[in-house]
């Protein structure tokens, strides 16, 4: 948090809607500041929030608790300037104006900046919601009972079913979360096989679809004919909330894929998480790196992921599409032999492994949306 100079906000101007629209007719857009008890009527201030640079709220007392909620509501509507608190702080309060998106303070006469520092420093722990989206400890111990109950659930169903084929497999899940379970699939090369076995076993299971915006033409394409062909009624197509402010350049993919997943992979299929107990996977053994011992069932943070393929060969999968003439993913001919968003994949050759050409050339194998740590985190911030 920004420590401005000591009693820096005084001169600004107090808040009036009548000041605020001179003071926007005469000042260049987002360098207005407005000066707010933590007790004033603001919703007139609402509609101008996008033309206000900066914001300081007044507070009353030390006890006084309106201005963190004055704060927090200023950021839940869509405030984007410089937040400052001002008025009778102390040290202690750091924590929580930080929490409640304050960005700066304009300290008391005679406060000190190194108390006020290290009390920045000395909460970890969140126990109410607000504007930072901290996950509050209440929710960290539920994500944490939740996690423990379905690793339990998925140690049993691995005994049972370690060995099943996989249309066992899938039969006995669907069995397991009646109306709970469905099926991931990002269309890939080798998606019909998987598909093809759900389809068997029960055609109204819903297929989960991540469109991340960033897909080559001929998967959408590939989707919507394999959909048809295998006659899967409850096709779902899952898009990114905010993409446009969160990756306004569209490069986040080059600048961090892991936070270009995040958006467009790990927070749409979060968002619709608490839908479904279990979700079926494509996701093999062979395949390499994390997914080298694989279970059939595992958790991942609350939720079951069912893994009918997770001992089929490479050899096996070809089987499958020969024995049941199933269409081929029209970039299988171009040399792509795992094929996700096109700015993170390439052709590999066959020496290679399979996704070789998958964020080639970074450390980065994964999404983060079977990976149990990220998906935790993001269902338990959810929850708070
Ligand atoms: Fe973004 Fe690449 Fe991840 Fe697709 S695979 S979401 S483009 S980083």
């Amino acid at each position: 948090m920004r420590w401005l100079d000591p009693g820096a906000t005084a001169p600004w101007a107090a808040f009036s809607i009548e000041g605020v629209e001179a003071a926007l007719e005469e000042t260049p857009r987002r360098e207005i500041r407005v000066r707010v008890a933590a007790d004033a009527e603001v919703e007139a201030l609402w509609p101008r929030l996008g033309r206000i640079g900066r914001i300081a709220v007044v507070f009353a007392g030390f006890r006084d608790g309106r201005g963190f909620s004055l704060g927090q509501m200023l950021r839940e509507r869509g405030f984007a300037g410089e937040l400052v608190a001002s008025g009778e702080l102390i040290p202690d309060h750091a924590p929580m104006l930080a929490r409640c998106g304050f960005d700066a303070v304009d300290p008391p006469l005679g406060a000190s900046q190194q108390d006020w520092t290290r009390a920045l420093e000395s909460f970890s722990a969140a126990y109410q919601p607000a504007a930072d989206g901290a996950v509050t400890v209440w929710a960290q111990r539920e994500a944490a009972r939740k996690t423990a109950e379905a690793q339990k659930l998925a140690a049993e169903l691995n005994a049972k079913y370690r060995d099943a084929s996989a249309k066992e497999i899938v039969r006995a899940a669907v069995a397991r979360f009646p109306g709970r379970i469905a099926v991931l699939s990002s269309f890939g090369t080798e998606a019909a096989v998987g598909l093809h076995i759900v389809a068997g076993v029960d055609r109204d299971t819903p297929v989960l679809f991540l469109d991340t915006d960033r897909h080559f033409v001929p998967t959408l394409e590939y989707r919507d004919r394999l959909t048809q062909h295998l006659g899967l009624s409850d096709l779902r197509v899952l898009e990114p909330k905010n993409a446009a402010e969160a990756d306004p350049r569209g490069d986040l993919w080059r600048t961090d894929p892991d936070a270009c997943c995040s958006l467009r992979k790990v927070a749409p299929l979060a968002e619709v998480a608490p839908q479904f107990d279990a979700l079926i996977t494509g996701r093999k053994r062979f395949h390499g790196g994390s997914r080298l011992r694989l279970p059939v069932f595992e958790a991942v943070g609350a939720q079951i992921r069912v893994n009918p393929l997770a001992n089929w060969s490479a050899e096996a999968i070809e089987a499958h599409f020969e024995a049941y003439d199933l269409p081929r993913h029209p970039l299988t001919q171009g040399g792509y032999r795992s094929v996700g968003c096109w700015p993170c994949t390439q052709p590999s050759s066959d020496e290679e492994n399979i996704r070789a050409g998958r964020w080639k050339g970074l450390e980065k194998s994964e999404c983060g949306i079977h990976m149990p740590s990220r998906w935790a985190a993001e269902q338990a911030r959810r929850a708070s």
